[in-house]
């Protein structure tokens, strides 16, 4: 124990070399001085961002900045030591949700509330150091957003990247759509099942289509939202399914969770001032193709969505806090720190079906 009262070392999962297991080993836990705030883990998501870090592709640019590295952005926990600068509303004990989209220096981007896209990022479990650990120093207390009233803190953890990037994505719908616009949500696993819970909240009365190849996903999102139908690319002629199924009309809004391929079919299928949200980054370095002469004279919007704000993810807690959102059935498994890397590989080879979280 240290002077604090919390053990000097605690248990983690060690990216060691790519590809491989994670290593359980013990590291130093920190006393949090000034604005840090040291939480006690309850919940550590895996995100397929974690599956590129973990097969070393995004390595080159920086991800994860050195090796060995704790893997995790989706971090719940609560708090257990403060720094003297953090105000005293924030107490020992409090539940708080880790928004991970930090950034080492404020800009004109974060001085205007675009928190998801400054100058200079850094991101737990991404560049440096994260969640897959019992303790982890947050190094502001702006970062925390305030879990009371939350009963599963651990299932809160995925709302910090998956809740949170779905909720950005779908709200730049508002304001375009009219009642009875089709809108489909492309990839229904376990971003897909945040995504079609705020398109009915947010817009009632559009038709929610779901799109994926895996009928077994098209039967957990359902389980979670009631869709008006669903396509399954795997199973036939897309185009053709789409016509039906959308009456003629195409798409009024997309919200693609995948990214790869699908750009160039879903695109084709939106109609007159549709709008496409770009999100998935399955297809990280794929080239797509969109027909700028049907972009221009159908007046298409395409656009990309990246994670979420601040403020968008106190939002969503809140949403969540009030009952509006389903936080838990999203998450498809829980499992122990040492079964961590059974989570990636799961990933990797498709056999998640929702979220998967690590528990403490
Ligand atoms: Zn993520």
């Amino acid at each position: 124990m240290n002077k604090i009262g919390i053990p000097d070392r605690h248990r983690a999962a060690f990216l060691v070399d790519f590809k491989s297991p994670l290593e359980m080993g013990y590291t130093d836990t920190a006393i949090p001085v000034g604005n840090q705030v040291l939480i006690r883990v309850s919940g550590a998501g895996i995100c397929h961002s974690d599956v590129h870090v973990w097969e070393g592709i995004w390595y080159k640019g920086g991800s994860p900045g050195k090796l060995p590295h704790i893997q995790s952005h989706e971090i719940s926990g609560t708090v257990a030591a403060i720094g003297d600068s953090v105000p005293e509303r924030i107490k020992p004990g409090d539940p708080v949700l880790v928004y991970p989209w930090q950034w080492l220096e404020d800009d004109r981007y974060t001085a205007a509330g675009l928190t998801n896209v400054p100058d200079r990022p850094v991101v737990p479990g991404i560049n440096i150091d994260g969640g897959f650990q019992e303790y982890f120093l947050v190094s502001h207390y702006r970062y925390l957003v305030d879990a009371r009233g939350i009963e599963d803190l651990p299932a809160l953890a995925p709302l910090s990247c998956g809740g949170l990037t779905t909720y950005r994505a779908v709200k730049k719908l508002d304001g375009k759509l009219q009642p009875d616009d089709y809108v489909a949500v492309v990839g229904l696993g376990g971003l897909g099942s945040y995504a079609v819970q705020y398109l009915r909240l947010l817009f009632p009365q559009v038709n929610i289509i779901g799109a994926d190849i895996r009928e077994d996903s098209i039967e957990f999102a359902e389980g979670i939202c009631r869709m008006d139908g669903y396509i399954n690319p795997a199973s036939g002629d897309t185009n053709k399914a789409i016509t039906e199924i959308t009456r003629g009309h195409g798409f009024r809004g997309v919200i693609d969770l995948v990214g790869k391929g699908t750009l160039s079919i879903y695109s084709r299928a939106l109609s007159k001032e549709g709008i496409y949200v770009m999100v998935g980054l399955m297809g990280t370095g794929i080239q797509e193709s969109i027909s700028p002469f049907f972009t221009v004279s159908m007046e298409k919007t395409i656009t990309g969505s990246y994670v979420g704000t601040l403020s968008e993810q106190h939002e969503v807690v809140d949403l969540a806090r009030k009952g509006l959102i389903n936080y838990r059935k999203p998450v498809s498994s829980r499992i122990a720190l040492e079964n961590a890397s059974k989570g990636l590989q799961n990933l990797e080879d498709g056999k998640a079906l929702g979220r998967q979280v690590v528990v403490f």
